[in-house]
């Protein structure tokens, strides 16, 4: 059997604060008017995404795994649930101020779950759109329930412009929240435990305030400044250049831009990239004629090969664990 890239179709989620861009930008489809979020690559129960791959049509991740665990990789072993998650994300309107909490806590309050330490590449961004990541300064926890309770906790935290390309790193514990006109790709630990604390006194569609969870938020956020951390420089291969973005317990992140070719190699870890520039084709170890990918596929690599992107110019963000 050749064992290729295999393309991935996404769960897709309509929130109260989604817009059309993954459709009309993006390539995605779905029978609501609007996509906030396109689960990209997930084995979260309900919320899977699926092979779109004649090799292995429909399959989700987890009955691949368990026809080939070999495509995961030695270093999938130690994981008990599937460390991952991806999604792409179109806020047109402004997220609610949340924060995740750590490993530790979601152990302890959430049935055993993972917590959530998250990160954002930005793929596209209106002008002027910005996000609000972590505070300016220090905050007591009575400073922060008081400005939680009368609308000002926006005043409290950085607001950060934003550009396509910038990536953040937001850590459990860290408050934050995506804001209008922006569009990312989120990597992050494969759990949806997220504590609202504030959510502008808006109604969802049935004239609803959405629930807040300001016990639980105030009990995990970090009330330190919050700093981001600077990224290494990008280094150059014979193609282009790659630059790491993160790496953590679940995952590393890198970004690769490149002219005609990209060879992935995968070893110990499956990986999964998206293609945020470009369109081109995918060639196997067989050569011939390849699978074809654009802006907005991502694909889920088997570990222990080797694929190789064609295009004029491309720019990939690739996770493995
Ligand atoms: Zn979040």
């Amino acid at each position: 059997m050749l064992i290729r890239a295999l393309k991935l179709k996404p769960a897709t989620k309509e929130y109260i604060w989604g817009g059309t861009k993954l459709k009309t930008e993006w390539g995605k489809s779905a029978d609501t008017e609007t996509i906030s979020e396109c689960w990209e690559l997930s084995d979260f129960p309900g919320s899977e995404s699926v092979i779109d791959d004649p090799s292995f049509p429909g399959y989700t991740l987890e009955k691949l795994k368990k026809l080939h665990p070999e495509f995961f990789g030695e270093k999938a072993k130690k994981f008990k649930n599937f460390p991952v998650l991806i999604k792409l994300i179109d806020a047109a309107k402004d997220l609610s101020i949340q924060v995740h909490p750590s490993d530790e806590y979601a152990a302890a309050h959430e049935n055993g779950s993972y917590g959530k330490t998250e990160c954002w590449y930005v793929v596209d961004c209106d002008p002027g759109a910005y996000i609000l990541l972590g505070f300016k300064r220090a905050v007591k926890k009575e400073e922060l329930s008081a400005a939680v309770s009368d609308g000002s906790v926006t005043g409290l935290m950085n607001k950060f412009f934003v550009k396509p390309g910038d990536f953040y790193f937001v850590p459990a514990g860290t408050v934050h929240a995506l804001c209008k006109g922006v569009t990312v790709l989120e990597i992050q630990e494969n759990s949806n435990i997220t504590y609202r604390l504030f959510d502008y006194n808006r109604l969802d569609k049935d004239g609803k305030p959405r629930k807040l969870h300001i016990r639980e938020a105030l009990d995990v956020t970090d009330p330190d400044a919050f700093v981001p951390e600077p990224l290494p420089a990008a280094r150059d291969f014979i193609y282009g250049k790659v630059r790491k973005l993160c790496h953590t317990e679940y995952f590393s992140v890198k970004e690769v831009f490149f002219n005609e070719m990209y060879i992935l190699y995968t070893a110990d870890s499956f990986a999964s990239f998206t293609v945020v520039e470009g369109e081109g084709e995918i060639v196997d170890e067989g050569g011939g004629s390849g699978t074809p990918f654009k802006k907005g596929d991502s694909f889920f690599v088997p570990a222990g090969v080797i694929v190789r992107l064609k295009a004029n110019h491309g720019k990939v963000i690739v996770t493995e664990i």
